[in-house]
């Protein structure tokens, strides 16, 4: 992403020393107050009032302009979600929403790759294949553009936009640690969410770097001969080997987690899979997320009816294990990653931990 005066499209991703070097500033503190204003979402130099007038009109001749997607499209439903499609500097788009719960959270919800290429059969974007990778400074842009749009700062990060967040995870890690400074916008690690549909070298990897986030991992089933059908990842790293990956992030990191388990209809519902999913989940210290499916056209599974997600929920009540469950049908994100191609006129959720565990 370099022009051809050298300079970056973006300055998103820069602290204030990055700033200062690379717009050869006058004065040290000229980049931490640039700084201070692209947390706030400046979007042009003009903003930033406390720089000289003659600082202001250089920065503007050398860099016209530092943000390098802009806002394609951008609605807002009743609940007050806003869902933003974002033009990337080469003319591809990302989606990213902008959820509000019940507690006020505001939660940003950001793509990580245009496409994917994990090719999930419950996902749309698993049917797009990758496109490309995206750059840090463009995953912190959705964030900014969603800020712009928020009346509240936003307390919490989920990656379950577009892309498998750990098939791209240097950009993905270094966004969290941007978004995590402390004189910047200071969210706690506990409060950002990665969902993956089980890359285990990314597991391993968020856990040798002991980067404290949580982890959202899509299940969908805990047979092999299931989940081989509806996630191809599985072929790659099976349960076994997602498993051990798994425990190995909770010793090391410690912290509670959550199994997406994507309800299908006829496919994970029945007594069996309820025994195989408790089996899988009893040494893990998670809670499951159950998800009826939300009907999309041209993908080959249904939604379960109400009495087979009674039925399941009772299977697991017997089994004594944790769930959550959100009845309410398109009101949520699928419950893995690249479900933004709900139409938001439905809604948008995301069931979250329990408070008590928000904090680090
Ligand atoms: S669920 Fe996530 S990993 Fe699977 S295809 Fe969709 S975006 Fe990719």
């Amino acid at each position: 992403m370099e022009q051809e005066n050298k300079l970056p499209l973006s300055l998103y991703g820069l602290n204030a020393e990055n700033l200062s070097e690379l717009l050869q500033l006058p004065k040290a503190f000229y980049g931490r107050q640039m700084y201070a204003w692209l947390i706030k979402g400046a979007t042009s130099f003009d903003e930033m009032t406390n720089l000289p007038k003659e600082e202001r009109a250089r920065l503007k001749e050398i860099m016209p302009s530092f943000c390098s997607s802009t806002v394609e499209t951008s609605e807002t439903d009743e609940s007050g979600a806003t869902k933003m499609g974002i033009r990337l500097h080469d003319g591809l788009v990302v989606e990213c929403v902008l959820l509000i719960d019940k507690k006020g959270r505001h939660t940003a919800c950001l793509s990580s790759q245009v496409g994917c290429a994990m090719g999930c059969t419950f996902c749309r974007t698993g049917t797009m294949g990758l496109l490309r990778n995206l750059a840090t400074e463009e995953i912190i842009e959705q964030f900014i553009h969603l800020t712009r749009a928020s009346t509240q700062p936003i307390t919490h990060i989920v990656y379950m936009g577009m892309g498998e967040p750990l098939a791209n995870i240097a950009p993905v890690t270094r966004s969290i640690r941007y978004f995590h400074e402390e004189q910047g916008f200071n969210i706690s690690f506990r409060r950002i969410t990665i969902s993956t549909c089980g890359i285990v070298p990314g597991i391993l990897k968020i856990a040798e770097q002991k980067l404290p986030v949580r982890l959202a991992v899509s299940l969908v089933s805990a047979e092999n001969r299931i989940r081989d059908r509806v996630m191809p990842v599985n072929q790659k790293w099976n349960l076994n080997e997602l498993k051990k990956a798994l425990l190995h992030y909770q010793r090391l990191i410690g912290k509670r987690f959550t199994i997406e388990y994507c309800l299908l209809h006829n496919i994970n519902t029945d007594e069996v899979s309820a025994q195989k999913l408790a089996d899988y989940v009893r040494t893990l210290d998670v809670v499951v997320n159950l998800i009826p499916w939300n009907p999309a056209e041209d993908m080959p599974w249904e939604t379960p009816s109400e009495e087979e997600v009674d039925r399941f929920t009772h299977y697991l009540d017997r089994l004594h294990i944790k769930y959550t469950l959100r009845r309410s049908r398109g009101r949520e994100i699928n419950g893995a990653c690249g479900q933004l191609a709900v139409p938001l006129n439905k809604g948008m959720e995301y069931d979250f931990l329990d408070d008590e565990d928000d904090e680090e």
